[in-house]
């Protein structure tokens, strides 16, 4: 069985090729390289180079390579940008999507798994956020995902497409072997950013906001490591191959910890003081976003055995303070 995962030289996309590879599936990676790397990309995996929004390039692909699912990692997904440069995130994660779609459509290859995120719910209103929950974005960003979740049961009426959308929360950590691990520019997210400030690469971690209706004041979040997020899928494809079932999870631990939590968390593991200092809110941050993870884990018998915030640490910490420049 081979699977094309397109992103597969990004954060996410690098780990689920790992994992794939370590199941014995044939992958080959389709990536742009904007924001991902070749060096993330096992060597056991064939790598083509080329854009989603490339029809004819995806079309060589499908010619060259039998492929019997697609794993889409490839987006824009930046809030803040996503608010400043909509015109391009609806081209590449409505876009590229779209074009990705009718490549496969055209060459007969039916199984499609999708990367969604928390941001298609917006401000929650209950707690645990179950798939059930109202979407209603609160940026760009979130927007475009919920505009590829919405033409997916269309295609699937239409088409025969079977598919899996899996909504990250905050996916986090790095291979337990510290090899390949979270690089980006810029980096924007909470735990790499705190692991650049003990490092002395940053001289000091933000908080955005002390003020919310949380018990510290500050954000919650639930952290997710990237090597459950990895394993979720192999049990979706592997679902999906089995029942053709097309359906959308949480991908989530289930708690939520403060961004204060986090900072304290990392200064006990890696045993080092730093300077924190308090800032505005970032604009279109809910207070709090933790998963329902119950759908996954009772239809898919998945378990997050990786994603304890110690865990999450420790491994983003073997990654950033062996590869301080990244790749
Ligand atoms: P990333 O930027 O590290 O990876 C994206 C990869 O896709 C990169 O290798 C990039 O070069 C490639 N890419 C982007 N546009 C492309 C295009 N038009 N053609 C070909 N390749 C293209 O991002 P990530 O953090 O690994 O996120 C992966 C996916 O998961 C994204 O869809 C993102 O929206 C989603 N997601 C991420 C998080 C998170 O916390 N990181 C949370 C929820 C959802
Ligand atoms: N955050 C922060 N300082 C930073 C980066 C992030 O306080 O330098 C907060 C952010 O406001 C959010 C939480 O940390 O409440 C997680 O942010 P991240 O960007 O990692 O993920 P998001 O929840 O936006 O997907």
């Amino acid at each position: 069985m081979n699977v094309l995962v397109c992103g597969g030289a990004g954060y996410i996309g690098s780990h689920m090729v790992r994992a794939l590879l370590n199941k014995g599936y044939g992958v080959v990676v389709y990536d742009n390289l904007s924001t991902g790397h070749r060096g993330a990309v096992h060597p056991d995996a064939v790598f083509e180079e080329g854009d989603v929004r490339n029809y004819a390039s995806l079309e060589r692909v499908f010619l060259r390579h039998q492929i019997d699912c697609v794993m889409h990692f490839c987006a824009n997904s930046l809030v803040g940008e996503s608010m400043e440069k909509p015109l391009e995130y609806y081209d590449n994660n409505v876009g590229g999507t779209l074009c990705l779609l009718r490549a496969m459509i055209n060459n007969d290859v039916k199984h499609f798994i999708f990367s969604s995120t928390a941001a298609t719910y917006g401000e929650p209103e209950v707690l645990p956020i179950e798939e059930t929950a109202t979407t209603c974005p609160t940026n760009t960003y979130g927007a475009t995902k919920l505009a590829v979740e919405k033409m997916l049961p269309w295609m699937a009426n239409a088409y025969g497409l079977q598919y899996k959308v899996f909504r990250y929360f905050n996916a986090s950590g790095a291979h337990p072997d510290g090899t390949i691990g979270e690089d980006h520019t810029p980096e924007t997210h909470l735990i790499p950013l705190i692991l650049k400030t003990a490092q002395g690469i940053r001289d000091k971690i933000f908080v955005f906001g002390d003020d919310y209706p949380t018990p510290d004041g500050s954000c919650v979040r639930d952290y997710i490591h990237v090597m459950d997020i990895a394993s979720a899928h192999i049990l979706g494809m592997e679902h999906l191959f089995e029942t053709g079932i097309s359906e959308t999870y949480n991908l989530g631990d289930g708690k939520g910890f403060s961004v204060f939590e986090v900072i304290e968390k990392v200064k006990d593991i890696i045993g080092e003081d730093f300077a924190v200092e308090v800032a505005d809110r970032r604009s279109g941050d809910p207070a709090r976003l933790i998963a329902s993870s119950e759908k996954v884990r009772k239809v898919l018998g998945w378990t997050p055995d990786h994603s304890t915030l110690e865990n999450i640490i420790a491994t983003a910490w073997c990654w950033h303070k062996n590869h301080p420049a990244g790749y």
